[in-house]
């Protein structure tokens, strides 16, 4: 026998649901009941590739009650565990639900809050823990001769050995604390208890969820009245506690929202409610029902773009495939749900999914389903929007560039939520943006940047901000790729306010150009001076069109990223190239003015190198990129103060 010691933040958990004052303490069933049901669906799926592993009995979950022990054993025969499956499953890895609830738990506490409200949340197999005094777990892999024993108090550690067990499987059978009203332990060895906490959470799983039950009965005559002289007797049966009624075949006037939510949280092992339920039929050539959920908060499997739990196939009710990537496009992947088509074959593998013409059909109803849905939110309730946008907006806008369903773009881009030079604290749509855009403005300008602060501290936003112009704060990195991507909105193109050249306002006046080709005569002298010095860091020094108040700032080519991006991405460990930029300077401000006449006096004077390293550290450090020697910066500063002292 081993004995293992429990993860530090499992040991945590465990410390609070033995201790926990929550008392809905009944969930714990609900949770192993569905560990049993994913079980089997592992099964049925690798049992396609190893048809020898599919048990020879039905596919179920037995409950087994023993009144005098006082335990409750969860059986499935789905796919098992090896040894070292159970090591880490149930002891080891600190799950993503249980750092998520360890890291709410501490903020609760943080804000004075008690700790018991948020026993909803789903912890999975530790749950057990809140009922038990003991838990003993024997499960045997599928296509493994032999079974693994593990036990445990929950206090610190647990014990693995090897066992047998007849076939494959998991047996996970919980010693129950005496019961106790009061703190929400019920007797989980009653029939009706669990009769009814199945029915509550667990009705629509899919596979039949059995108990035995015992009844007195006595003989009965045709006319059902009892046979004279016939004794009572204790008749022993399985009864199956679920309907396994699909929800999502159910009309959804049937359904009640508590059910579609207990589904979506058995489905995606989320505790909180989804954002929206979406159910849908398509009808004509092909036929399928579709329940989908936008759920309110991403989850760790999203982030780390692992899809665990994604959209289910089932064909006819029959489950096929957990994540279904071939049904949603990976701009959509934190859409839950359960696509169930009529008219797929039950055989259908996922060489065939990749080219069948009726997944197409069905990803395209699913993708459109899924930003009306999105629209209909933005429409209707702004906030609850916005909250939606903040945690999956940047995935969402993946799907505008690289996305092959083109006219859903267009639908996408009308998604879009994004801080602007006149949006405040809050968002702006770009249809809102539209209409503020000014007479004779016909591309959409924008800056991107790490941070909305830092961006809306650019110099390039200057002579924007002055003649009125939005300029939308664009701060995803998914946001440099998207906006170079060529698209178009309402006929307006994208122009970014730090590349390129930019033109002001109306083209043709003649004068402008004139007064400008003047000023950079009379500014050629500095202007080729700074070119000189600055020549490894610089590619280009020009005047500027975009300054108002600042001396000088640093512009992209129109093509490149911009350098908050390339740093984010070296930072990523990704070699990206130092690009050299252009260098504008503004001269309608005082400190040009000054250089100027240096410049033309004595372009070589010794003082003139470091003010053109001081300009372009300025430059810098104005749109919020590090110095490349910030000591000989500072150094320089120091000792123009002490002239100027
Ligand atoms: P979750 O169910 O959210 O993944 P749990 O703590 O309930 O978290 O379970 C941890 C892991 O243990 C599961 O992901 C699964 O791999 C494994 N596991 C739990 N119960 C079973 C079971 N009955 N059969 C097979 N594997 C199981």
């Amino acid at each position: 026998m081993e004995q293992h010691e429990f993860q530090a933040e499992v040991k945590q958990l465990l410390d609070l649901m033995i201790h926990s004052l929550y008392s809905h303490k009944d969930i714990f069933l609900r949770e192993l009941i569905s560990n049993g049901s994913d079980a089997l669906d592992r099964l049925r799926f690798e049992g396609l590739t190893h048809p020898e592993w599919m048990p020879a009995a039905e596919q179920q979950i037995k409950l087994d009650v023993d009144k005098t022990r006082r335990t409750l054993t969860v059986h499935d025969n789905g796919i098992g565990m090896t040894k070292d499956e159970m090591i880490q499953n149930l002891g080891t890895i600190a799950r993503s639900g249980t750092q998520e609830f360890l890291r709410l738990l501490k903020e609760r506490k943080e804000q004075g809050l008690p700790p018991e409200l948020i026993g909803q949340f789903g912890v999975g197999f530790y749950s057990s823990f809140m009922v038990a005094d003991r838990i003993v777990v024997v499960s045997r892999r599928a296509g493994e001769p032999h079974a693994t024993r593990w036990e445990s108090h929950g206090a610190g550690a647990f014990t693995v050995e090897e066992t047998e067990r007849e076939s494959s499987g998991t047996s996970v059978t919980v010693h129950l604390k005496p019961v106790d009203e009061e703190d929400g332990i019920r007797d989980y060895t009653d029939e009706w208890v669990l009769r009814e906490i199945v029915k509550k959470y667990s009705d629509f799983v899919a596979y039949p969820i059995r108990l035995p039950v015992e009844r007195r009965e006595i003989e009965k005559g045709a006319d059902g009245k009892p046979k004279p002289g016939a004794k009572e007797e204790i008749v022993r049966r399985e009864e199956t506690l679920n309907s396994m009624k699909a929800v999502w075949t159910r009309p959804k006037s049937e359904v009640s929202e508590e059910e579609y939510k207990e589904f979506y949280k058995h489905l995606s092992h989320d505790f909180v409610d989804p954002l929206e339920t979406i159910v849908a039929r398509m009808e004509g050539h092909f036929e399928a029902n579709v329940l989908l959920f936008l759920p309110a908060h991403q989850s760790w499997d999203v982030l780390h773009g692992e899809k665990r739990h994604g959209i289910q196939l089932y064909v006819k009710r029959v489950f096929i495939m957990e994540e279904c990537r071939e049904l949603i496009p990976d701009c959509l992947r934190f859409v839950r749900g359960v696509v169930d088509s009529e008219s797929l074959s039950l055989n259908v593998s996922r060489e065939i999914l990749q080219q069948d013409r009726q997944i197409r059909a069905i990803r395209a109803f699913v993708v459109r389903k899924v930003l009306d849905a999105l629209k209909g939110v933005l429409q209707a309730d702004r906030d609850r929007y916005a909250t939606f946008w903040k945690e999956f907006g940047a995935i969402l806008k993946q799907g505008l560039y690289g996305w092959e369903e083109n006219e859903r773009k267009d639908a996408l881009l009308h998604l879009v939520l994004t801080g602007s030079s006149q949006s405040g604290d809050g968002f702006t749509t770009l249809a809102e943006y539209v209409t503020r855009m000014k007479p004779g403005q016909d591309a959409i300008y924008y800056l991107t940047g790490l941070t909305p602060e830092s961006v809306a501290q650019s110099p390039h936003l200057e002579a924007f901000r002055e003649k009125g112009y939005e300029v939308l704060y664009l701060t995803d990195p998914v946001d440099e790729l998207w906006s170079q991507a060529a698209l178009e909105f309402e006929g307006h193109k994208f122009q970014s306010v730090g590349k390129g050249e930019v033109e002001l306002g109306p083209k043709d006046e003649k004068k402008e150009e004139e007064e400008r080709q003047e000023t950079a005569g009379s500014y050629k002298a500095v202007l080729d001076g700074l070119r000189e010095i600055l020549a490894e860091d610089v590619k280009e020094v020009r005047l500027s069109t975009r300054l108002v108040a600042s001396p000088a700032c640093l512009v992209s080519a129109e093509k490149d990223y911009s350098p908050q991006v390339d740093e984010l991405m070296r930072r990523m460990g990704q070699k990206v190239e130092r690009k050299k930029r252009s260098l504008e300077v503004n001269p309608k401000h005082e400190l040009l003015i000054k250089l100027r006449s240096c410049f033309e006096k004595d372009p070589k004077a010794p003082d003139l190198q470091n003010y053109a390293r001081l300009l372009y550290g300025q430059a810098l450090l104005a749109e919020g990129s590090q110095l490349p020697d910030a000591a000989s910066y500072g150094r320089l500063i120091a000792e123009l103060m002490t002239k100027a002292l």
